[in-house]
C-alpha cells in the first residue's frame, strides 16, 4: 500500500524535473539516465555542460544561470565565487576610504 503511492509521488517529482531553462544563456538542460545532464543551444543543437560553462555562465551568469556545471567546472569557479561574495559584502557594509 505504501510502495504504490510513493511511486505515484515520485513519477510527478521526476516530471517536474524533467527539463530546465536557462534564461542567461537561452539553454535548456535535460536529464541522462546515470543522472548527469546535457544540454541544447537556443539553436537546438546539444553541447556540454562544461563548455557552455567556460563560455557563457561563468564569466557572464548570474543567479537566474540553470547550468548546474557553473561553480563545479574548474578550481577556479571556487574562487569567483568567493569574489562574487566578498563584492556582495562591501555592497552591504560600505568600501573602506
Ligand atoms: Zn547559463
Amino acid at each position: 500500500m505504501m510502495s504504490e503511492s510513493s511511486n505515484e509521488s515520485s513519477s510527478k517529482e521526476l516530471s517536474s524535473l524533467q527539463c530546465l531553462k536557462c534564461n542567461k544563456c537561452g539553454a535548456t538542460f535535460y536529464p541522462n539516465q546515470d543522472g548527469t545532464m546535457h544540454f541544447r543551444w537556443s539553436t537546438g543543437a546539444p553541447g556540454k555542460l562544461e563548455d557552455l560553462a567556460s563560455l557563457v555562465c561563468q564569466p557572464y551568469g548570474n543567479d537566474e544561470c540553470q547550468n548546474p556545471e557553473r561553480f563545479t567546472y574548474n578550481a577556479n569557479a571556487d574562487s569567483w565565487q568567493k569574489r562574487r561574495e566578498f563584492i556582495d559584502r562591501q555592497k552591504i557594509e560600505g568600501w573602506p576610504d
